[in-house]
């Protein structure tokens, strides 16, 4: 087991003190190996634990990824028609992980399967629709975690409407189809109760589309309480399994490190904003740009502007420019920004540099290179020092997460705060939007009263009735 002999420092950073294997040949993928120089705060390391779950995990995926034998059997298995309790032949069982919704989304989701899977010893793998195609690199070595294209089980992004099989119609299943998204129409409800969990094992395919975090309720359920407790110390879930997961791929990495080095490299510091607008929740430009401010200024992360001494003023102090980096679908707020500062001196004499990698106007999540732009600027996001980002955006959980850095989260119009701007995060982590309407997240303290359990879930700073790990 090559985790075990000792490295020399600059390879334990590189490896970020053994979260990631050493076995990649490191210009197929650079962002593993190198974004981790672009991240401001110094990266915490995983426990041995996790870091030792993983490296069994890859040996497991390799033996038993697509094109092995144990795999071409499980498939075999999957076409046969027997298929008494779902029962696998061998050690080597699957969940299929079915995209749902915007770039944020399934990356959360993805994060919380392959937690499942690691929890499990389920081989994680990824039905990869053509949009999702050279996004992110391949995390486990000497194999893959892309679903064949022959998978006998056809039209994955439509069987929601009408599963053959599901928890609540298991006998002599080939697989179970788990709906885990916010609306609950369908067929899950009961998958975090234990009952569940225990069933769940003894299947050799799971398909599970999902377009939530749903981690916290994993942290809830008393049969992966010790495990989770061993794996993660803190509330650092997405923070660990991002990094280990999600890297760009080359041509997004190129993207990524060019805007970088054009715009940001030589700012004082970098100040990250995520503008989020939700039909659900309107709000005019003007209000959001107040609002942006507001809490900005208040806590002290940009400095105001003095708006009467527009034309008399030069009182540069000679600094870099701080940078800001604006990532929104629209183009109005970065002109306004850009203008006022530009306008207007600023009370500490600090000049303040706009910049907006792109403005898509609209969500387009089935154009690849849309994709690719909204990855490149979650990413750009996390190389900032300091992060604002919008309630309920699942888009500004995954730089949070992935640079460990409690951002402010802007409130919702919706979301009840008349009287603040922005609430400080708790903890990185985000949010799982909907455990209403699932059955038995935190039945261990509704049976015996118990706190332990549930020591490290709380509530969101952004949705109602959401948890995190805090
Ligand atoms: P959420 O809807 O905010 O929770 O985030 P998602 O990422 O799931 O869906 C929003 C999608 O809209 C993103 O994936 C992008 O495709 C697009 N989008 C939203 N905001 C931005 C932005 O600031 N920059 C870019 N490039 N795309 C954005």
């Amino acid at each position: 087991d090559g985790s075990l002999t000792p490295r020399d420092d600059d390879d334990d950073d590189k490896l970020l003190g053994g979260l990631l294997s050493g076995d990649f040949d490191e210009s197929s993928c650079l962002s593993r190996y190198h974004a981790v120089s672009y991240w401001k705060n110094p990266s915490r390391p995983p426990s041995p634990h996790l870091a030792a779950k993983l490296r069994r995990y890859e040996a497991l995926h390799k033996r038993c990824g697509p094109g092995t034998e144990l795999f071409e059997k499980a498939i075999h298995h999957l076409n046969s028609s027997n298929h008494t309790a779902g029962k696998p032949t061998t050690d080597c069982n699957y969940v299929v992980w079915v995209p749902s919704d915007g770039l944020g989304n399934r990356i959360i989701a993805l994060v919380s399967t392959f937690l499942y899977a690691l929890l499990n010893d389920k081989i994680l793998l990824l039905h990869l629709t053509d949009d999702f195609h050279d996004l992110l690199c391949e995390p486990f070595p000497g194999t893959s975690w892309s679903l064949p294209q022959d998978f006998p089980v056809g039209d994955l992004l439509n069987i929601y409407a009408d599963p053959p099989w599901t928890l609540s119609n298991p006998q002599n299943a080939p697989y179970l189809y788990l709906h885990l998204t916010h609306d609950q129409r369908f067929s899950a409800h009961g998958f975090f109760c234990e009952d569940s969990q225990l069933l769940l094992r003894s299947f050799q395919w799971l398909l599970l589309r999902s377009n939530q975090y749903f981690v916290p309720a994993l942290f809830r359920s008393s049969v992966y309480e010790k495990e989770l407790k061993l794996m993660f110390s803190d509330a650092d879930v997405f923070y660990h399994l991002g990094r280990y997961l999600l890297h760009p791929t080359n041509s997004v990495w190129g993207y990524i490190t060019r805007y970088y080095h054009a715009y940001l490299a030589d700012a004082e510091q970098i100040i990250g904003l995520q503008i989020r607008v939700f039909p659900s929740a309107p709000i005019s430009s003007d209000q959001m740009l107040a609002q942006l401010l507001n809490c900005s200024w208040q806590e002290g992360l940009l400095p105001e502007v003095m708006i009467e001494e527009a034309m008399n003023s030069s009182r540069w102090k000679g600094n870099k420019p701080k940078a800001v980096l604006l990532t929104t679908l629209y183009s109005g707020y970065y002109e306004r920004l850009k203008s006022m500062y530009n306008e207007h001196p600023t009370v500490d004499g600090e000049v303040i540099a706009v910049h907006q990698p792109s403005h898509e106007e609209k969500q387009h999540t089935e154009e690849r290179n849309h994709n690719k732009k909204a990855l490149m600027e979650m990413y750009l996001l996390s190389f900032c020092d300091v992060l604002v980002t919008s309630g309920y955006s699942t888009f500004g959980y995954v730089p949070q997460g992935l640079s460990g850095l409690r951002a402010w989260i802007l409130v919702r119009p919706d979301g009840g705060g008349e009287s603040v701007s922005c609430r400080r995060a708790v903890s990185t982590e985000p949010c799982f939007h909907a455990p209403m309407g699932y059955q038995c997240i935190g039945e261990k303290k509704r049976k015996d009263g118990e706190e332990e359990a549930m020591r490290c879930v709380g509530k969101c700073e952004d949705v109602a009735g959401g948890l995190k790990l805090v």
